[in-house]
């Protein structure tokens, strides 16, 4: 049926497109009724349309993808934090634009348990970018300079959750620290931040330069937000002691 194809290309209905024939043939060996013939093919579409979405938002979003809940130990965690991540992945945090700060020692899991919990909120249908803080502050002054910063922070604004990894990690002059700040302030009670840390609060002072700047920061992260605090020894030191008990045997 030369019509019927093309109309459902100018549909844009593609799945309908490829699957109509082979559907009727079932619906006719089986003897469905129309509304069960039509109900099947329109949910191929948009099983098909889901599935093609989820990988294009993985693909985009940075996410270290061998960092997933699967490959993620979670009985090493403390039990508060355990219980947490059950709830994160349901995804609700995102609608009330709560933000995730994790912190911890080096090692103790923390880009890998976001990483994880982003993955699995991507393929539930919420759309996400992974960004390390050192690569966000370089991008966003190069937007500055440009005078595009307001046209950067507002694209980030697609993502219902940027996360920023390893914040305070590399020492921030002031231009940087600056951007940073407008980011946070730009998304608060708009749009969620996962961040990761090594740095406790008392010490964001040195991100961020001045004691004022540092606290109007925290503030703005710490109003809406869930915290997890990963008190671990180091995973990759225990793997590597492990390792070593095992060689000296
Ligand atoms: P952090 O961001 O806190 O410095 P990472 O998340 O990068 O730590 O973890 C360090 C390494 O140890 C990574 O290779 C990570 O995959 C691994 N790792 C950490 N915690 C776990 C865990 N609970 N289960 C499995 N691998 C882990
Ligand atoms: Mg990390």
């Amino acid at each position: 049926m030369p019509d019927l194809e093309l109309n459902l290309k100018q549909l844009h209905l593609p799945t309908v497109g490829a699957h109509y024939r082979e559907y009727a043939e079932e619906a006719r060996r089986e003897e469905l009724s129309y509304e069960e013939y039509l109900g099947g093919l329109v949910n191929q579409e948009i099983e098909h349309r889901r599935d093609t979405r989820t990988e294009r938002w993985l693909r985009e979003s940075r996410l270290p993808l061998e960092k997933s809940l699967e490959t993620f130990d979670r009985s090493r965690l403390p039990t508060k934090v355990r219980a947490a991540v059950s709830t994160l992945i349901e995804g609700a945090f995102l609608g009330r634009t709560e933000n995730i700060l994790a912190f911890g020692n080096p090692g103790s899991g923390k880009t890998h348990l976001l990483a994880g919990v982003a993955q699995e909120l991507i393929h539930r249908g919420h759309r996400i970018l992974f960004q390390s803080c050192q690569l966000l502050v370089q991008d966003l002054l190069a937007a500055k300079q440009e005078l595009a910063l307001g046209k950067a922070l507002k694209s980030l604004r697609r993502y219902e959750a940027l996360i920023i990894d390893d914040i305070g990690y590399v020492q921030q002059d002031r231009a940087e620290m600056e951007v940073l700040f407008a980011l946070l302030a730009d998304r608060y009670e708009n749009r969620s931040v996962m961040i990761t840390s090594n740095l406790p609060f008392s010490k964001w002072e040195s991100i961020f330069k001045d004691p004022m700047t540092a606290a109007a920061a925290i503030d703005r992260l710490v109003h809406h937000s869930i915290i997890l605090e990963l008190n671990l020894p180091s995973y990759r030191l225990e793997a590597a002691k492990l390792d070593q008990q095992g060689g000296d045997e």
